[in-house]
């Protein structure tokens, strides 16, 4: 590296510091005001900022811009213009105006709408989001955009995602007034650990499931997995550090504060943590830094698997949404106070997450439905799909003892009178940070551990924002009119404490008992797959609540429901057809050439000498073309399965087709097939096994 790291640092950002610098003063506080408060840009404000940030652009080598959104496809896209327009005098201009960053118009008619845009009025339009700074991405200035039809309901992740963070803003800021505080905003903040795999691109070439649908849909467990625990916070292999190198460096230049690194539990998997920033911001990061991770991996020959379950029996990956509500003025509301007064706040707002959790355990488990998550979630290895809240054994006690008025007996004896005493010291919970939990809370901040290592984290944390707008909104209301605020909150904590205490949860996640516990004893909902989940999106608290704070618009709500559905089928339909594929044109064909080579053995073996058993080859063609039978009647059905899909008419009914039919007929056929490959000799196996592929990186 020539350069400091400080000076590598945001370098391709257009960021406050750039903007500071380059602006008039007059130009950048309105801009501030614009992206701290939410205040309208004049005209002649977005034609200044543009003129800069066009210069800015050319001088770091950027020759085109982009308006750069996020469509309900779940990726980022980009529609290059160059910033070239023609002069007079026959040479070029480099133009860019306020009303070309402000505004775009991408020719939109192929992303998912859910039936929003009929395709005869098939553009939408993207509009500039201040809050996020442009960036320069592969010479082109990349500016970050909300993507809406043009009757205004949004078609992307974006626009909800602002949308949630101005509700939980305003409900936060009445209760904040309560407790005598004026703030400016409140805002919520995310850090998105992500977790990934690397392979050598040679083997994954060769294994068309992985080139196809991301994910491995055959191969038997290789001899050593990942039961030594020895590749966990291991020693980074040379390869992998040179990447991680490269990796931060781009990821630097684009602002993203990538912090951390280290192996996780499976053979060839990691994990890269970035500094937290506004959820905003830091879901644009996210988005750059998975399109990053797998541009970076392609240069060193690796290719970076994002997919939550790549390989069967084999830990997935997941993503943790480090979730807080801050104030401008750097109070983070779920921090434990050091004042009495401070406490209750701080009791008030853990409440507000817990109620939220609870009331909304349905839109949460939905929020990171995707075919690939479902094979993930409830395996041994990421949170079940049950929704509960971590809070440790000290928070927990404390929490008991306000609502039976009882004394706390932790490190001091106290009795709790809320807005009289201050809290217990309680200690943060380090050691035992129960990785069993899909919601823990961390010392100042929740955890939201049930993301799928691909899911964009917008609509999480829409989700989240929202449900717990609605909890502070339902306290404000009350609060407001309380004659007496001190008993009136100790009152509205005790009861929001008895009304949700059954979504807190200490123990092991990962047991059956749980499961028995939370469905049968708590009530606690099980949605344990995409088709089981999606459609409560639907359920009237739900639409009620996300359309009260302004969320969603009735009809966004039915076109998302709907267009998850549809990628839930599509996903599952590419790999059915691909494990036909691979079946019909080289399983089958490989076990006929083994089987072949056996049977030419056998019989010149018997040839030579009648004293020769050939239990060896004899057993393994009986079984052999047993499992040829078998494997072929399996693909059949997959083939039968395939063509029903096709004639369902109701997305509803289809995705539980796919859940009932289509999916366990997947299963069977691979458990042949896997069978077959511990038969067959390595060098007639068509693929890289799954010891060839998970440590093909060393
Ligand atoms: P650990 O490594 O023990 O899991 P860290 O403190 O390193 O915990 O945090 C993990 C992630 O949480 C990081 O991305 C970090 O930036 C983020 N994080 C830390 N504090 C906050 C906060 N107040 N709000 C949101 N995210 C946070
Ligand atoms: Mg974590």
């Amino acid at each position: 590296m020539e350069k400091s790291i400080p000076e590598i640092f945001g370098s391709l950002v257009f960021n406050d510091r750039v903007m500071k610098a380059r602006l008039s003063d007059e130009v950048y506080s309105k801009l501030k005001k614009t992206i701290d408060e939410n205040v309208r840009l004049d005209d002649d404000v977005a034609d200044a900022v543009a003129a800069e940030m066009r210069d800015w652009a050319i001088e770091n080598g950027a020759t085109h811009f982009t308006h750069w959104f996020q469509p309900l496809t779940g990726v980022t896209a980009e529609k290059h213009d160059s910033f070239i327009t023609p002069a007079e005098d026959g040479g070029v201009l480099m133009e860019f105006s306020g009303k070309e960053l402000i505004k775009g118009e991408p020719d939109a008619s192929s992303f998912p709408s859910g039936g929003l845009r009929a395709t005869f009025e098939a553009r939408g339009y993207t509009a500039w989001d201040p809050t996020s700074y442009a960036f320069i991405k592969d010479h082109t200035l990349c500016i970050p955009t909300a993507f809406c039809s043009f009757s205004g309901e949004a078609l992307d992740k974006k626009t909800p995602l602002l949308r949630s963070m101005q509700a939980i803003n305003r409900q936060a800021k009445r209760v904040l007034k309560l407790f005598g505080k004026e703030v400016k905003y409140v805002k919520t903040s995310v850090g998105a650990e992500q977790e990934y795999f690397l392979i050598d691109k040679e083997v994954f070439d060769k294994r068309r499931d992985l080139v196809y649908t991301g994910r491995t849909l055959f191969g038997a467990m290789p001899p050593k997995g990942q039961e030594m625990d020895d590749h966990y916070f291991g020693v980074i292999k040379p390869r992998v550090s040179k990447y991680m190198e490269d990796l931060n460096e781009e990821l630097w230049k684009l602002g993203i504060l990538a912090k951390t690194e280290h192996n996780e539990v499976a053979p060839a998997q990691h994990e890269m943590a970035p500094i937290y920033a506004t959820t905003n911001v830091a879901t644009d990061n996210n988005q750059l830094t998975m399109e990053i991770m797998q541009k970076v991996a392609r240069e060193h020959g690796m290719v970076c698997l994002l997919h939550e379950k790549p390989f069967k029996g084999v830990n997935g990956s997941g993503k943790h949404n480090n979730w807080s509500m801050s104030t401008d003025t750097g109070m983070n509301l779920l921090s434990p106070g050091e004042t009495p007064y401070e406490n209750a706040q701080f009791l008030l707002f853990l409440c507000a997450v817990i109620q939220a959790v609870d009331d909304y355990q349905d839109l949460l488990r939905l929020s990171v439905a995707t075919a690939g998550n479902d094979h993930r979630l409830g395996a041994d290895e990421a949170p079940p799909a049950i929704i509960s809240v971590f809070l440790g054994d000290e928070l927990t006690d404390i929490l008991t003892a306000i609502k039976n008025d009882t004394p706390y007996e932790g490190t001091e004896k106290v009795q709790m009178k809320l807005g009289v005493h201050a809290l217990p010291r309680f200690s943060r919970d380090t050691t035992d940070r129960n990785r069993t939990s899909p919601f823990a809370f961390t010392g100042n901040k929740f955890e939201f551990r049930s993301l799928g290592s691909s899911n964009s984290i917008a609509c999480c944390n829409i989700m989240l924002n929202a449900a717990v707008a609605e909890s502070l909104r339902q306290y404000a209301d009350e609060l407001e009119q309380a004659e007496d605020f001190e008993t009136a909150l100790h009152e509205l904590i005790k009861r929001v404490i008895t009304q949700h205490e059954r979504i807190l949860f200490n123990g092991n996640g990962y047991s059956e008992e749980w499961v028995k516990e939370a469905t049968e004893v708590r009530g606690l909902s099980n949605l344990v797959t995409t088709p089981d989940a999606m459609p409560h999106l639907l359920d009237k608290k739900n639409v009620d609540m996300l359309m009260l704070h302004k969320v969603f618009t009735e009809t966004e709500i039915h076109s998302r429901c709907e267009i998850m559905l549809e990628n839930y089928c599509k996903t599952v339909r590419i790999e059915a057809l691909t494990m036909v594929d691979m079946v019909r044109k080289n399983y089958l064909p490989a076990i006929e050439r083994y089987l072949h080579r056996l049977a030419e053995t056998t019989s010149l073996m018997r040839s030579v000498s009648s004293n020769v058993r050939c239990n060896y080859e004899v057993s393994t063609m009986e079984r052999l073309s047993e499992l040829t039978d078998f494997i072929l009647d399996a693909v059949k059905d997959l083939e039968a399965a395939l063509d029903e899909e096709k004639t369902k008419e109701d997305i509803f009914k289809e995705s539980e087709f796919i859940r009932d039919v289509m999916l366990p007929r997947m299963d069977v056929l691979r458990k042949y097939v896997d069978e077959a490959e511990m038969l067959t000799s390595q060098r007639d196996w068509p693929f890289p096994s799954y010891g060839q592929i998970l440590f093909s990186v060393y």
